[in-house]
């Protein structure tokens, strides 16, 4: 199949309404419809009341871009119980969706704020650091603990070429994601898996 030139601006407004979409519903699926089906069948009928409280009330925030989406807060919770977390840390937080599930999921005498050997660390901070926060977190977390970094598809970006047509602060992040992608895969102190839930998240468990 060969592939036809769409005359530029036509493709920029293709490529501001695909941004607009995947911005929308920030998910990797391939519809709303199929995305709105996991929501309504799965998460929103266990969602905690304060989780929802939180998603309603941010929802119309100019940047609720940033928020994390309820599957993902979803998936967060389980594999905080699942590890039996107790000692987490957060490094980006916007309206706290993702922080609060892991709240949630802590049991009684879990905390949040314990410098030492975490159990989960949850990166959503600037993505031109992720890597200088690789370096860190991954003497923070406990060997056999979990660290989660946020948005590590970047929109899509990172399967985009460098110079197609894309909103600016996903193309001036573009090459940071992608970097730390790669780095994660050759690192072998972690054992890695890119999950795409959301905007992508990379979850790494280290393993020396
Ligand atoms: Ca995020």
């Amino acid at each position: 199949m060969t592939m036809t030139e769409t005359p530029m601006a036509e493709q920029q407004q293709q490529n501001e309404l695909n941004g607009h979409k995947d911005l929308n519903h920030k998910s990797l699926l391939q519809s709303d419809a199929l995305y709105q089906y996991v929501l309504e069948t799965s998460v929103y009928p266990r969602e905690h009341e304060s989780l929802k409280e939180l998603r309603e009330m941010t929802q119309n925030h100019p940047r609720n871009i940033m928020a994390t989406p309820p599957d993902e807060g979803q998936l967060i919770m389980m594999l905080v119980k699942l590890i039996n977390a107790k000692n987490t840390m957060e490094i980006g937080v916007y309206t706290g969706y993702s922080l609060l599930s892991t709240a949630l999921a802590l049991p009684h005498d879990g905390k949040k704020n314990n410098m030492g050997k975490y159990d989960f660390v949850f990166v959503d901070a600037d993505k031109n650091n992720y890597l200088n926060y690789h370096k860190r977190v991954i003497e923070l977390v406990r060997i056999g603990g979990l660290i989660g970094y946020d948005n590590t598809l970047w929109f899509g970006s990172v399967a985009q070429p460098p110079h197609a047509p894309m909103m600016d602060f996903v193309k001036n992040s573009r090459g940071y994601v992608m970097e730390l992608n790669k780095h994660l895969a050759s690192d072998e102190r972690i054992e890695i898996c890119q999950i795409p839930v959301g905007d992508g998240i990379t979850l790494c468990r280290r393993i020396i």
